[in-house]
Parts: structure tokens; C-alpha cells; sequence
């Protein structure tokens, strides 16, 4: 760890806020101040030979984590003989996908709300030269628990920083499956485009409660990735959705990531570029 390192003991950590892939994530207290936050707990063992992964999350955070509004911001870390401790501003709203869950599916503007303020700091992301490569309802916490709560990209795990605007420069197959993008998994290279591509499979998820590649197996799910194979089905949870707002998940789910709009390009497609939009529906 670089200098600056700290002794965990100036917290006192609380109850388990999430777990994900390789980590416990607990709320924390601050003992001298009494400030909350969320302390990303990553034990060392489970990442042994992994540990520059942890490294790259806070190089990636340290360079963007302050800079925009919707991104959770790192406030400390440090490390002990047997853990690395990664400290954030607490969001108490939970994740996106438990909201999602509870309500069953987003009205149409306020799902294009949610996508809109996501994808501006999708681009912000991108213009710093960084691909998230784990965009999932997740890894989308909100601030607090108000129906209005900003919306904030956490989990920077999987995260690069590109060289250059190349787009095919990674190889890995890394992610999670349903919000993996077709060129990951055909290993043809990929790059930024997948974030987009995953901000796709969010925003159908927004508006039908689903998301579009579930199948029996995982490898029935890849395949049908690869080959773009979603419908707008069943017809009762579409009726009351814009061809707009399918036609933007359709230019996200484009499978040539070369042919997919960029996360500039994506906002100013008609359903997001008005604050306010006015939809016509079928009903
Ligand atoms: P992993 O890389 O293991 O998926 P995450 O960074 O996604 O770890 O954290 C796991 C879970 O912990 C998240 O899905 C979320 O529920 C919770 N969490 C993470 N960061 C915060 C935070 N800043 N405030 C509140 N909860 C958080
Ligand atoms: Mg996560």
C-alpha cells in the first residue's frame, strides 16, 4: 500500500451492507468523528495472486471517485495482515436491483431519468479513459433512501484504464453473464462499448422487470447473446412502452460494438435528450 496508510482500529465497523464477488461490504463508523460510511472488506487469502485487482480499483477510484456526483467516492483504505479495507461515502438507499424487484418494473420517464443521469456518468467514466466492464442493477446504489435519491456507479473491480480509444484492446473474459456484451464473450477484443452495451440490458430490466437474455443454461444465454436473440416479449409487460424507448435499447444492444453508439451518442438519442420527455404510448 502506498503511504498514507492507516490503522483500521479508527473505525468500528457495523452491520454487512452487501457482499459481492470478492468482498464483504460493511457499514462503518468513524470513532473520532461518528461518521458513517461503507467499508469494502476484501480478505487477502481469498485474493491471493489477485491482490493488484484491489490496486487497480483504487487507482481507478483516486482518479475518478471525486470528480462527478454519480460515482461513489473512496474516502480511505488501508490494509491489515489479513484484509484490505476500501472506505466509501455511504449509500443508504440500497441497490438499484432491489428496487427494481419491489416495485416490478419503472414507469417509462422516470426509468429514462435514471438512465439518462447513469449514462452521463458512463461518459464521464469513459472521457477519463476507463471502462467499468461491471455495469449491473448492483453495482447502482442510491444515495439514500428518497424515491428522488441520486443514483451513484459503484464497484470499480473490474474496471481498466485504456491506453487508447481503441475498442478492442481487452481480451479477458470477465463480468457477469447477463450484462455481458457479445464480443466479451467471443473474445474478439472489447473495450468501453461493453459498458454501453450493459446500460442496454439495464434499461430494458428498468422497463420490464426481466432482463432479456435469461435462459435455462448459461450456455443457451451466451449464445443467444452473441447472436442478439431478445424479444420485446411477453406483449403485456411491452403494451405500454415507446417504440422510443425500444428503439434506444435496440441501439444499445447493437451486437457490433463498432455499429453500437458510444455513451455520447446514446444521449442524445430522442428518448433521452429532453429532461422532461413526453411519451405516447399504444394504451
Ligand atoms: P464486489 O466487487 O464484491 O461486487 P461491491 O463493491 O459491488 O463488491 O460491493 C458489494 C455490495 O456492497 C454492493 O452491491 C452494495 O450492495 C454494497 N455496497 C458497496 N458499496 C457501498 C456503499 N458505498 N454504500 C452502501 N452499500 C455499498
Ligand atoms: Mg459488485
Amino acid at each position: 500500500m502506498p503511504p498514507g496508510v492507516t490503522v483500521p482500529c479508527q473505525y468500528r465497523t457495523g452491520k454487512t451492507l452487501g457482499s459481492g464477488t470478492y468482498a464483504i461490504v460493511k457499514e462503518a463508523i468513524h470513532i473520532q468523528t461518528g461518521k458513517y460510511y461503507a467499508c469494502k472488506v476484501i480478505n487477502k487469502k481469498l485474493m491471493e495472486g489477485r491482490e493488484h485487482m484491489v490496486r487497480n480499483e483504487i487507482a481507478v477510484l483516486k482518479r475518478i471517485s471525486s470528480g462527478h456526483t454519480n460515482i461513489v467516492t473512496l474516502h480511505d483504505y488501508f490494509e491489515t495482515a489479513h484484509n484490505l479495507y476500501l472506505c466509501f461515502d455511504l449509500c443508504t438507499g440500497g441497490e438499484l436491483f432491489d428496487r427494481i424487484c419491489a416495485k416490478g418494473n419503472y414507469y417509462e420517464a422516470d426509468a429514462a431519468d435514471l438512465v439518462r443521469t447513469i449514462f452521463k456518468a458512463v461518459k464521464y467514466i469513459h472521457e477519463a479513459g476507463i471502462v467499468h466492464r461491471d455495469l449491473k442493477p448492483e453495482n447502482l446504489l442510491f444515495k439514500t433512501p428518497a424515491e428522488d435519491a441520486a443514483i451513484m456507479i459503484a464497484d470499480f473491480g473490474l474496471s481498466r484504464v485504456m491506453e487508447d480509444e481503441k475498442i478492442t484492446q481487452l481480451t479477458e473474459i470477465c463480468g457477469t453473464p447477463g450484462y455481458m456484451a457479445p464480443e466479451i464473450f467471443k473474445r474478439t477484443g472489447h473495450g468501453k462499448p461493453v459498458d454501453v452495451w450493459a446500460m442496454g440490458v439495464i434499461t430494458y430490466f428498468l422497463l420490464a422487470g426481466y432482463t432479456p437474455f435469461d435462459r435455462d443454461t448459461q450456455e443457451a444465454e451466451m449464445k443467444a447473446i452473441i447472436a442478439g436473440d431478445y424479444k420485446f416479449e411477453p406483449e403485456e409487460y411491452w403494451q405500454n412502452v415507446s417504440d422510443t424507448a425500444k428503439e434506444f435499447v435496440r441501439t444499445c444492444l447493437t451486437v457490433d460494438p463498432h455499429k453500437r453508439p458510444t455513451a455520447a451518442e446514446a444521449l442524445k438519442h430522442k428518448w433521452l435528450a429532453s429532461a422532461s420527455p413526453i411519451f405516447v404510448t399504444s394504451s
